[in-house]
């Protein structure tokens, strides 16, 4: 039996039985575990307003060999983030960004940069200071830390070096960045020009807080937005449920 303390952000929560929950936590130092809380929605003192959603606290959790469920003992508030729920597009993009984590990391594999970044989207998300841009961002960092960094410097194909004043050729039938001669006959090619792949570089070795210091105009978000979409859903297990009502809201 191991018994341990971690920071956790709830990424999804269930009633089980009466009274009980079972919870996802994303923690910063273990990854994605999952557990039982034992009369989570009686026991206010143990597990506040009974664990819900994007919920940042301490937990105390212990898990025994061979058993996929481990059990929540106790948990002590960090903060709630209750006040995103107030507005309805912060919400929306609030559940997005837990499902896209989710499904991004498997269980029990540390991703503490993709944690802090989680944590502090929603510190942006409450203040009111979230751009639209910040989603691609996110996306484009989650690729990164899960060790899909996109490749824009060569082709994916014949491996010659990509000029950064040309255009590049997102493949969606090889999932890969290519070069024009390589692009020509290949179904599903999406243009990247100049622009969009330089502020995507730049993102890669930004923060959320320097963002704001890359212009973005409409063809760079609409480009950006094509090729991270796909490069991401190559990657995930399924379908991101929230997108669509997210996507259909920002229409
Ligand atoms: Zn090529």
């Amino acid at each position: 039996m191991r018994r341990f303390e971690a920071e956790a952000i709830i990424l999804q929560g269930i009633d089980y039985g009466e009274s009980d929950r079972i919870v996802t936590f994303f923690t910063r130092e273990f990854g994605k575990i999952r557990g039982i809380a034992k009369g989570a929605k009686r026991s206010r003192r143990r597990f506040p307003n009974g664990l819900d959603l994007a919920y940042h606290l301490y937990i105390t959790f212990v898990e025994k060999e061979g058993f996929e469920l481990g059990r929540v003992e106790d948990s002590k508030m960090i903060h709630s983030f209750d006040r995103i729920s107030q507005h309805p597009d912060r919400f929306m993009t609030a559940c997005y960004l837990l499902e896209l984590t989710s499904l991004s990391i498997p269980d029990r594999e540390p991703h503490p940069e993709l944690f802090d970044l989680l944590k502090s989207s929603f510190q942006e998300l409450e203040r009111g200071d979230w751009v639209p841009e910040a989603r691609d961002f996110f996306e484009l960092k989650t690729l990164f830390y899960c060790g899909y960094r996109p490749n824009f410097e060569w082709c994916g194909v014949c491996q010659s070096s990509l000029l950064p004043t040309g255009d590049r050729y997102y493949s969606r039938d090889k999932g890969l960045v290519l070069c024009e001669g390589c692009s020509i006959d290949l179904p599903w090619v999406t243009r990247l020009s100049p622009e969009t792949t330089h502020v995507m570089q730049r993102g890669l070795e930004t923060t959320l807080d320097g963002l704001k210091e890359l212009l973005f105009n409409e063809k760079i978000k609409e480009e950006s937005r094509r090729f991270l979409g796909h490069a991401l859903s190559l990657r995930l297990t399924r379908p991101i449920r929230s997108q669509p009502l997210l996507d259909a809201f920002r229409r």
